[in-house]
């Protein structure tokens, strides 16, 4: 059991987060995506930085076990990346559909794309300095990455991917040795695109984790709390299934976590069965909805989950990433969290699990 500024992680049920925290609004401007900085220059980095290390202290503070940078250092989890690439022109952007589901102005390929430098290593080494406890990075994945793009130069998703799966692992291997512990990709498409998951999607997923030491762990979710997805979870009916297309790839896979979406949402519980034998970061933790969970509420999702994920196996986390969340309410979720795990925790020593 955690004892408050011990570095001590739990064996079981240690907490984690998904990914973004809301950044102070002296870094950029609240409760938007993409939101442009407030600061630029030495001012900029420094201010980022200064963010991250608040993102760090209040993860510990409130009891989450892996922490992550908040993604305090960039503006969004696929766009940041793909900036620091060659071969994708910013300046001539068009407007694509992201996802089958809201329109966005993306930047286009126009050449051979490639890595000219780490993108997120410093960033990283920056958080591995800041504490003890296991970091994770979170990185897009190659099929998330090629649906935020309008290519003019390879004309083929999977060829595409193919490359940008090559370079999120030099990255990931960059990361690892900067002491990363945990590298997650980020793969909302997974469950949108079925047929190109299955032809090619989760194999890019393994290549961009070929040869890592450090854990890995994939995320999939029905995306941030904004009106889009909103509307379009709106349209799935009582029973969100889309799961199951992936999970058996996944359960087959070299990845080690796979991260779902859970409370508030229709997503059946059994079908985390699909994914036996893997690590299970579980969303006990509702983004697109300010109010803040109770324990109980917590604890009981947690329990839901333990009657098909083995406990040794369950990492409790948030649905996705809420950068969009005043930064109150994000704060007291990692909070309730934390609480709701400490629950479970407990019951399970008592019974000796
Ligand atoms: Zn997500």
């Amino acid at each position: 059991m955690t004892v408050e500024g011990s570095t001590t992680v739990p064996t079981l049920l240690p907490t984690s987060i998904v990914g973004s925290l809301p950044k102070p609004a002296w870094l950029a401007r609240p409760e938007v995506l993409w939101s442009p900085w407030e600061l630029e220059g030495d001012a900029l980095i420094e201010g980022k930085q200064d963010a991250l290390r608040a993102a760090v202290q209040e993860q510990r503070r409130r009891g989450i076990d892996i922490v992550s940078d908040g993604e305090q250092t960039r503006q969004h989890f696929v766009t940041t990346f793909i900036e620091h690439l060659d071969g994708v022109d910013f300046e001539n952007r068009e407007t694509v559909r992201i996802r089958d589901r809201y329109d966005a102005s993306v930047p286009t390929v126009v050449g051979a794309v490639s890595r000219r430098k780490p993108v997120f290593v410093d960033d990283a080494a920056f958080l591995r300095q800041q504490t003890d406890q296991p970091i994770k990075w979170a990185l897009p994945g190659p099929m998330t990455m090629i649906d935020t793009l309008s290519d003019h130069h390879y004309r083929s998703r999977e060829k595409l991917a193919w490359e940008f799966a090559t370079i999120l692992n030099q990255e990931a291997r960059e990361l690892e040795a900067a002491g990363v512990d945990v590298i997650q990709f980020d793969e909302p498409a997974f469950n949108v695109f079925f047929d190109e998951m299955k032809d090619w999607g989760v194999a890019a997923l393994e290549r961009a984790t070929e040869g890592l030491r450090a854990e890995t762990a994939v995320h999939i979710c029905y995306g941030y709390g904004i009106t889009a997805n909103n509307e379009w979870k709106a349209t799935l009916g009582s029973e969100w299934r889309q799961y199951e297309e992936s999970f058996p790839l996944l359960q087959q896979s070299s990845i080690d976590i796979i991260s779902l979406e859970s409370h508030h949402s229709n997503v059946p519980m059994d079908l985390i069965e699909l994914i036996r034998g893997k690590k299970v970061m579980l969303g006990a933790i509702d983004v697109a909805n300010e109010a803040i969970e109770t324990p109980k509420e917590v604890a009981d999702t947690l329990r839901r989950a333990l009657e098909f994920v083995d406990a040794e196996l369950l990492i409790p986390s948030s649905n996705c990433g809420m950068a969009p969340l005043p930064r109150r309410v994000a704060l007291d979720k990692l909070s309730a969290l934390a609480a709701g795990a400490r629950i479970v925790r407990e019951e399970l020593a008592a019974s000796g699990a």
